[in-house]
């Protein structure tokens, strides 16, 4: 359609090596109200292969209400979301597999805890994925190896640090190899001396080509990790740019406003 030649034609100018690759996620217009509250007044973007993208926004703007759409913990009231070919928003679709080629890490409370850190690990895989047993307990130890916490598998949450705590959820939510990964505040409940670790293991899988929507307030590492930034504002996209366009050479004055907080 004219709508979709309209999108890669301006992202063709952003990553001109991306052109020809599908979005791993498509917005379509997506419209979210809570009563009478119009929370998403028709959100559209994409995100192609191998990008982070940082999603910002004030308080209430609705980051996590939209990270909620496309984990299909809240339904759209109008509008689609594509995962790859697949639209997320139809209600044929299959929300356990959809589940399976997205991994979710939220603010807090990502681990259970009253089991072991490779239980937290293993136990969607097996309950909602139907995993054996043997090949969860394979893949979470070789993810634990990766972020060097092989040693803690049997320790629980409260023996670790906030910081370890949340790298075990993120190794978690990579378990089925997902095709996006989504990121709402992960490093704000944290001490500030921990946020470091936890910044590093995304910028490491950004290195690996993972493919990220991230909302966060972390805004040197937004500038410095991200392909792209999506600033939302009353319910719209405000700005969609790369960190440079947004963050430092937008004009509109209530983009401006809304960084120069943050300097
Ligand atoms: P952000 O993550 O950007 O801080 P949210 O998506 O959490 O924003 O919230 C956006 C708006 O939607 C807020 O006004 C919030 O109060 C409202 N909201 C979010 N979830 C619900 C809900 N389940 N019921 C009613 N209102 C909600
Ligand atoms: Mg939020």
């Amino acid at each position: 359609t004219k709508k979709e030649t309209t999108v890669n034609d301006s992202h063709a100018q952003q990553t001109s090596n991306t052109t020809t690759s599908k979005p791993v996620l498509r917005l379509d217009d997506v419209r979210k109200s809570f009563g009478s509250t119009q929370v998403l007044k028709g959100i559209s973007f994409d995100i192609n292969p191998h990008e982070v993208v940082a999603l910002l926004g004030p308080s209430g703007s609705g980051k996590s209400t939209l990270m909620k759409c496309v984990n299909l913990l809240e339904q759209v009231d109008d509008g689609q979301i594509w995962l790859g070919d697949t639209d997320i928003t139809d209600p044929r679709a299959n929300q356990d597999q959809i589940r399976s080629r997205i991994g979710v890490v939220f603010q807090q409370f990502n681990l259970f805890p009253h089991m072991s850190v490779l239980k937290n690990v293993t136990l969607a895989a097996i309950k909602v994925h139907h995993w054996d047993k043997d090949r969860a307990r394979t893949r979470a130890l070789e993810l634990l190896d990766r972020i060097g916490m092989r040693n803690k598998a049997d320790a629980y949450p409260d023996q670790l640090s906030g910081g370890q705590q949340q790298r075990v959820a993120i190794a978690r939510a990579l378990m089925t190899d997902p095709e996006l990964l989504l990121l709402d505040e992960i490093t704000s409940a944290l001490d500030p001396m921990l946020v470091g670790e936890v910044l590093h293991m995304v910028a490491e899988l950004k290195s690996q080509g993972t493919t990220i929507l991230m909302a966060t307030h972390e805004m040197s590492f937004a500038h410095e990790a991200a392909d792209r930034i999506v600033l939302l504002r009353n319910g719209v996209i405000a700005e969609n740019g790369t960190p440079r366009e947004v963050m430092d050479e937008s004009t509109n004055p209530e983009t401006r406003e809304f960084f120069a907080h943050f300097r």
